[in-house]
């Protein structure tokens, strides 16, 4: 059956084919399902690339609620503790889901999972896949079980906007292909279509992790939290290139330790060295680098050595880069990462508006607090997936009556514009903070996004939300105010993309 000939009444429309979107599509069977993707499957997801692997309590001296307690501490506050529970328990099932899709996770000589260690976890527990090749792995084996599953169809198209009937609730996707708007009705809209990474001059996310999703959600109506947290992360390989290659944090839990270029160690002195949770070690090497140092991965020696073997993908990567981190350490900086607010969701994945549902990156579901642990993100698309698809299956088929829109005229981001506004949020809205920078960002952007520019509204609802959050906490450090107020949550109601932001706090 063709896309179009499908029914509304029966099509859930997923938008995004990383592991959110593949993996609640598959939960979804055999309920038809059309997969809108912006690029063909298997490319331009930040889950292709991811390298350091998934966190699951696995080894026999680790529980769920060790992993739990790891996460709430990398939460700083605003992590919420039966929803990191309730992922920590579920991730060994999901382990063994993805392992009876294909999965070839690396194993011990005795056949058990090869359990490796990053900053912040306080157990072996990250389950990875060829080295540092994980991400690859877990998508081609999604692809290849969505492929084979005949309920699921692919659309290659953008996501626009969201269809919505007089009441509110969203009852499918505006989508443009070529230039050219379409509609796509639906009675479940999920969206999956990842972070913002992009929106930032350095950054280790594809081209498209522009936060079109998340501004579709805003612009629905969708409650927003926490959009002040960006994770930058610490070793970004400064080598040119754009987006910037990783280095992943296991080769820190492995031995390589981060030196200047007189060889001092960066990390001295800081509370966790070199395996600080991430945001320390990214404000490490930022002050460092704002000091003139230059900053090293040094890995060299045995580590090095054994690179190809073990982090086979970061051992190709400084190949390109003509780094040989045997003999050479790797220059590394903090580079825009992982979002970790988003629409806010309740824990079936739901948004604040019928007909809406929010999983992986795009979402705030109250694992990642003020602060993601390391992999920790694929975990929580796999864990959401499922409950999202099950609530989709009970929720009614939306009964309002539809308030056609007419089709947008699609213009295409201009390039040029879109470069200044990555400048203004690497500047102004990026590791360290203060009201001065915020204030002429939001300037900057409100100007950018009068004049049509759909990222700097998405940028302009960060540095908004930024700028209102007068502490420091997590990935958010604002030099002016480097004290903590008492936890709270920030919740940004709808269409504040085009209009003052009307902020509601509520508690952690
Ligand atoms: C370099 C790197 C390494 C990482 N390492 C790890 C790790 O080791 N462990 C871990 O847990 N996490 C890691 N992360 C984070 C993790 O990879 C992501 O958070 C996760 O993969 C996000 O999955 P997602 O499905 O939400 O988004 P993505 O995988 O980014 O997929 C988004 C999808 O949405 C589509 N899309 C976007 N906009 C539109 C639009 N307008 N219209 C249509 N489609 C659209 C994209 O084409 C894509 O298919 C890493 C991230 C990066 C960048």
């Amino acid at each position: 059956m063709s896309i179009f000939a499908r029914s509304p009444s029966d099509r859930v429309i997923v938008v995004g084919a990383g592991v959110a979107g593949l993996a609640t599509a598959l939960r979804l069977a055999p309920r038809a399902v059309t997969l809108v993707t912006a690029a063909p499957l298997g490319i331009g997801t930040a889950t292709g690339w991811a390298q350091g692997g998934i966190a699951a309590a696995m080894g026999s001296d680790d529980a769920p609620s060790l992993h739990a307690d790891d996460t709430l501490a990398a939460g700083a506050g605003l992590t919420e503790p039966d929803v990191a529970l309730r992922v920590a328990e579920a991730g060994p099932g999901l382990i063994e889901w993805l392992v009876a899709l294909g999965t070839g996770f690396d194993r011990e000589p005795d056949g058990a999972l090869a359990l490796g260690l990053e900053a912040a976890h306080s157990r072996r527990r990250i389950v990875r896949a060829r080295g540092d090749s994980t991400g690859r792995t877990v998508l081609d084996a999604l692809v290849r079980a969505v492929q084979a599953t005949p309920s699921i169809e692919t659309l290659v198209a953008g996501l626009h906007g969201l269809m919505q009937d007089a009441d509110g609730s969203v009852r499918g996707v505006v989508c443009e292909r070529d230039g050219v708007a379409f509609r796509l009705p639906a009675r479940a809209v999920v969206l999956a279509t990842g972070g913002v990474g992009a929106l930032y001059a350095s950054t280790t996310n594809p081209r498209g992790a522009l936060g079109r999703g998340l501004l579709a959600g805003a612009r629905a109506g969708a409650a927003l939290r926490d959009l002040e947290f960006v994770q930058f992360h610490p070793t970004a390989i400064a080598a040119g290139r754009d987006p910037m290659p990783l280095a992943t944090e296991a080769l820190r839990g492995e031995g390589a330790t981060l030196i200047d270029e007189l060889g001092a160690p960066v990390m001295a002195g800081i509370e966790g060295g070199d395996l600080a949770p991430r945001d320390v070690v990214a404000r490490g090497i930022f002050q460092a680098l704002a000091r003139g140092r230059t900053v090293y991965l040094d890995a060299r020696g045995r580590l090095g050595e054994r690179m190809p073997r073990r982090f086979p993908t970061v051992a190709a990567l400084c190949a390109e880069a003509g780094i040989d981190p045997a003999v050479q350490p790797i220059p590394v900086r903090p580079a825009a990462h992982y979002h970790m607010g988003g629409i806010l969701v309740d824990e079936a994945g739901r948004s604040t508006v019928p007909g809406l549902w929010a999983c992986g990156e795009v979402s705030s579901s109250g694992l990642h607090g003020a602060n993601r642990l390391a992999s920790n993100s694929l975990l929580e698309a796999l864990a959401f997936a499922p409950r999202i698809a099950e609530s989709i299956g009970d929720a009614p088929a939306p009964a309002g009556a539809d308030r056609p829109a007419p089709l947008p005229e699609i213009r295409p981001e201009d390039a040029a514009v879109l470069a200044d506004i990555r400048g203004i949020m690497e500047r102004c809205v990026g590791v360290v903070r203060d009201a001065a920078s915020l204030s002429q960002a939001v300037a900057q952007l409100t100007d950018l996004s009068a004049r049509g520019s759909e990222a700097a509204a998405t940028g302009l609802m960060i540095a908004r939300a930024a700028l209102d959050r007068r502490e420091s906490r997590g990935a958010h450090w604002r030099s002016d105010f480097p004290g903590q107020l008492p936890a709270r949550h920030a919740v940004v109601t709808p269409a504040l993309a085009d209009a003052p932001a009307l902020q509601e706090l509520t508690d952690a």
